[in-house]
């Protein structure tokens, strides 16, 4: 009897790999062998940021590989008007190597790939070997939905051949039912600059178009958040959201950072709801000038806060602190450089969630039912701003003066609005029973929809649901 064998593939970054780690383990519970592949880079990264010898080469029935980025050793990844240039050169060639090896040499050959859309790209190689593929869509559907409709934006006049938006006025209405979209929502468009903006937009329109001619697109969201786009999307199957609160969770070799754990014993000596936790996500930058009115404005609120200052939240130096700061909130609050989040989003010590609103970190928040104060950096998160504050209605965003600077006073005023807004609480708490339902065990939709999923896999027809009443196809 053949095994259903996945291979993995996520694009190299923190966002990207820790819900497809989620996922392969789901399918490893449902029955599926799965492979996941991590580029050299990252699995050097995750394996550092693991607690000594917790890792083997098997973890709970998934098996770890990797292939090169392309890139050198020392090359900086960030700059990604180069990165994107390099991982389409040399990605493919890599992963059908790979394959091919597997399947020449082993008993259980692949006979499934789940590829990531940012590198949709790969999914040619599947093509290209016959062997079945679905794309993985990390980030909201809708950001999927603006991705699979660039012609209607070319079409509508909203963008130009090189993606630039071309009235900042206008939003474009190119979906029935579906929120307009504004000028900062398609993702390549957020990036400061042009340059990056075009290559990225050029990357995005190449990638999108091999994950049109997939049949299954596996969406991080869960179909009552985003029912009126996933209606758009023949082939958007939601399964999640993809998160770890229903498994018990070794350490995962997903983490880019080394987690610091004495925060959760921090959290345990704070009063219930009244600690504000900050983070960026992986790849925020910012200045010192911000970092400084920052943390000024957290010392500022008077409550208890969580801090997560990356070591590289500041692009080429460590941030530096005001004067004294950190002696004078040294019974405030913690600073630390990574946190395992979504215990400390479930810890009932969190009174509400500064985030940069990345895709995951929003359905972290969801999840726990905590309000979020939105401060997008760039990418898919002006977007998800817009989620999280207009239309789900569970958050505030926080405003920049001028000069570009969300001013301590600023953030002061929000915390404070948000803590005391009891829409906002109550709206969130209710998201939070969505959340739950939609992952259930046994009636979840998402829940459903994997093990439809799994068992295509094993050769059996799709039944996607996107409601309960519904069928997708
Ligand atoms: N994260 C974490 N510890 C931290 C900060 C972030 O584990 O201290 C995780 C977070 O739980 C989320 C991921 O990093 O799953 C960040 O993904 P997201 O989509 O929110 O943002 P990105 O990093 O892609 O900008």
């Amino acid at each position: 009897m053949v095994v259903p064998h996945a291979l993995v593939v996520p694009y190299p970054a923190q966002g990207h790999v820790d819900p497809l780690m989620e996922l392969s383990h789901r399918l490893a519970k449902l029955g599926i062998l799965v492979t996941f592949v991590h580029t050299e880079f990252s699995h050097a990264h995750v394996m550092a940021a693991l607690p000594e010898n917790c890792f083997g080469e098997y973890n709970g029935g998934i098996r770890l590989v990797t292939i090169p980025d392309g890139a050198a050793n020392d090359e900086e990844r960030r700059d990604r008007s180069r990165f994107f240039v390099v991982i389409k050169r040399s990605m493919p060639s890599f992963l059908e190597e790979l394959i091919v090896k597997i399947n020449e040499r082993e008993e259980n050959k692949i006979t499934y790939v789940i590829v990531d859309g940012f590198i949709g790209f790969l999914l040619n190689v599947a093509e290209k070997l016959k062997i079945p593929r679905a794309a993985f869509f990390p980030a909201s559907t809708w950001q999927l939905a603006i991705l699979l409709n660039i012609g209607k934006l070319l079409d509508s006049g909203f963008i130009n051949h090189n993606g630039s938006v071309q009235n900042y006025d206008k939003a474009a209405d190119i979906l029935e039912d579906v929120h307009p979209i504004r000028p900062k929502h398609p993702c390549w468009v957020n990036y400061k600059d042009v340059k990056w903006q075009v290559i990225c937009f050029k990357y995005l329109c190449n990638n999108f178009e091999a994950v049109k001619h997939v049949d299954h697109i596996l969406c991080n969201s869960f179909s009552e958040l985003e029912l009126p786009v996933f209606r758009h999307l023949n082939g958007a199957v939601p399964i999640g959201p993809l998160l770890s609160a229903n498994r018990s969770t070794l350490p995962q070799p997903s983490s880019f950072w080394a987690e610091d754990l004495s925060c959760i014993d921090w959290l345990d000596q704070q009063p219930n709801c009244s600690v504000i936790y900050v983070s960026f996500g992986s790849m925020t930058v910012l200045r010192q000038q911000q970092i400084s009115e920052l943390a000024l404005g957290l010392e500022l609120t008077g409550r208890p806060f969580l801090w997560v200052c990356r070591p590289d939240l500041m692009e080429f130096s460590p941030a530096i602190y005001p004067d004294g700061f950190l002696d004078r909130v040294s019974k405030q609050g913690r600073v630390v450089n990574w946190t395992p989040q979504k215990e400390v989003l479930s810890h009932p010590s969190v009174a509400c969630f500064l985030t940069h609103c990345g895709w995951n970190s929003a359905l972290e928040g969801l999840s726990n039912g905590v309000p979020m104060l939105c401060w997008p950096y760039f990418f898919d998160q002006f977007q998800n701003q817009t989620y999280i504050v207009e239309l789900w209605k569970v958050g505030l965003a926080l405003a920049e003066d001028s000069l570009g600077i969300v001013r301590k006073e600023e953030i002061k005023e929000k915390i404070e609005d948000l803590i005391k807004n009891d829409g906002i609480r109550k709206r969130v708490t209710e998201l939070k029973d969505k959340v739950r339902k939609a992952v259930m065990d046994g009636s979840g939709v998402s829940t459903r929809n994997l093990e439809c999923f799994a068992s295509t896999m094993k050769g059996a027809k799709a039944r996607f649901t996107t409601n309960n009443t519904e069928k997708l196809q």
